[in-house]
């Protein structure tokens, strides 16, 4: 469906869990963290039921993530389900990758499309910085699962922290010696990531360029979203920024987000959205949740305001609360 600028909405992403099994700086709070109790998170029947009046209104690809996503039980069991709702096209999953190794199998089976794997540093040392807790290892060991199968699509999720040109060569490295994609992302000032400069797009590139060479714009449209995509001669993947800040890109946004105690949200930065868990659970039927999903697209604000400092209606929630 079209929301009230006329962008056309297929996509939705939908987090699992507030849980993770890491605790990255500019995301998720060392300690002090209540996670929600199992009972106030959606069920993957609602979900699924969810998806399926989504499927109705023309969504088309669903995005799991989290918290960390393959920390909830029997994941695949959503994959495949999803997958079998008429419509929707495409499940992809976005990781830390920490568990990906042992999980994959199933969820290939299970019927995943593509897989992004939240990476910010092949240091570990830098990597344990970052994430306080995690072994950059295990997330290589995933990589190299993902590999394993040629025809799953891969991408690379990096948000430079604590990077310098070393490590960025490193993370784009990635895509010289493999056959994925390396996005680098600006830091958002959204929760925790309020704390740290983004390292913009041009910085980055002409980090990249004096090493790797010219990084010539792809001219056919990659993936889902905002990422746009550069080509380097010689790498067996492409080059991707997603750069929220330095080139906004609200107006082609075809986005909602489900958070896992089920708000439909509608804008990364502003708290607008609906409780469509409240409905499910006092009883509404599939053509109220519609209704509701519609008119609550229909108010997608048009734009975030980054650039310009908080505004009134900001979101208070931090990045693993709402997927990312
Ligand atoms: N745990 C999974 C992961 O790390 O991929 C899924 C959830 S995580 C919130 C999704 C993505 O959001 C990750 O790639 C993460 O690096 C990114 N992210 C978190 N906070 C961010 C921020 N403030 N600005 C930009 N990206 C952020
Ligand atoms: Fe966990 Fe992903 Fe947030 Fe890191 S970015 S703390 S892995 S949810």
């Amino acid at each position: 469906m079209k929301d009230g600028f006329g962008r056309t909405i297929d996509y939705i992403r939908i987090s699992v869990t507030d849980r993770c099994n890491l605790r990255c700086v500019y995301c998720m709070p060392e300690t002090g963290v209540t996670p929600l109790e199992h009972g106030d998170i959606l069920s993957y029947e609602e979900i699924l039921r969810i998806c399926g009046i989504l499927a109705e209104l023309g969504v088309t690809k669903v995005k799991l993530t989290g918290g960390e996503p393959l920390i909830r039980k029997n994941l695949s069991y959503l994959v495949a389900g999803l997958k079998n709702i008429s419509g929707i096209q495409k499940v992809t999953l976005t990781t830390n990758g920490v568990l990906l190794a042992d999980q994959l199998p199933e969820l290939m089976a299970a019927g995943l499309d593509a897989v992004n794997i939240s990476i910010d540093t092949l240091d570990e040392g830098k990597y344990h910085q970052v994430t306080r807790c995690g072994h950059r290892n295990d997330v290589l060991r995933g990589l190299e699962a993902a590999l394993f199968y040629k025809e799953l699509p891969v991408k690379i999720n990096c948000v430079p922290v604590f990077s310098d040109n070393k490590n960025l060569l490193e993370m784009a490295g990635l895509a010289k010696d493999h056959p994925v994609h390396v996005r680098f992302i600006e830091m958002m000032p959204i929760g925790l990531g309020r704390n740290y400069d983004f390292l913009s797009e041009n910085a980055i590139k002409a980090v990249l360029e004096d090493v790797y060479g010219p990084l010539v714009p792809c001219k056919e449209t990659l993936g889902n979203g905002p990422c746009h995509y550069y080509t380097v001669d010689g790498f067996l993947g492409k080059i991707g920024f997603i750069s929220a800040i330095s080139h906004k890109f609200c107006h082609q946004c075809n986005r909602v987000r489900l958070s896992a105690e089920g708000y439909l949200k509608t804008c990364l930065q502003y708290d607008t959205g609906s409780d469509l868990r409240a409905l499910m659970r006092s009883g509404g039927d599939d053509r109220a949740l519609l209704e509701l999903i519609e008119r609550t697209i229909l108010e997608k604000p048009a734009s975030h305001h980054f650039n310009e400092g908080p505004e009134g209606g900001d979101e208070d929630r931090r990045m693993y609360q709402i997927g990312g």
